[in-house]
């Protein structure tokens, strides 16, 4: 049997979809069975889902609810770690991790300006406080 796109290949297996030749180059083993790049290609092959299925990009959901709301939280709590992890997760390319990223990035941002009110608030408290403190210490000069 030769390969039905390198007709001068011989074929290492045939397709278990079509029947067809598959040379080296063009037998793509999923799931344990061997299929020709055409019928790959043409989406007829039932990629397997499962822990031990190749990773294949795209379609299946790489992140479960409760690692996307770990990633928030951490990225809320630390915005640097958020940050960078928002980053990493945007460079791997595939839709799901990018958007992974980018909330990870907004909740981050969002993080980091909620820390900053709540250190304004705090100083700002602290300022007042030191100011009372003062206040009435010196009123208590004046009284004595
Ligand atoms: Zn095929
Ligand atoms: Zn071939």
């Amino acid at each position: 049997m030769q390969c039905y796109n390198h007709p001068e290949q011989g074929a290492v297996a045939a397709c278990a979809s079509c029947g067809k030749g598959a040379c080296e180059t063009c037998a793509v083993e999923v799931g344990g069975r061997i299929y020709c790049k055409q019928c790959l290609a043409t989406g007829v092959v039932p990629v397997p889902t499962g822990s031990n299925a190749p990773s294949a990009p795209g379609a299946q959901q790489q992140y479960s609810a409760g690692t996307r709301w770990l990633l928030y939280i951490v990225s809320f709590l630390i915005p640097i770690g958020g940050l960078i992890a928002g980053i990493v997760l945007m460079t791997r390319g595939d839709t799901e991790s990018k958007q992974v990223g980018t909330n990870c990035i907004v909740v981050a941002i969002a993080g980091f300006a909620f820390n900053c009110v709540c250190v304004l608030c705090s100083w700002l408290f602290s300022g007042i406080l030191i100011a009372a403190v003062e206040a009435n210490s010196a009123l208590l000069l004046l009284l004595a």
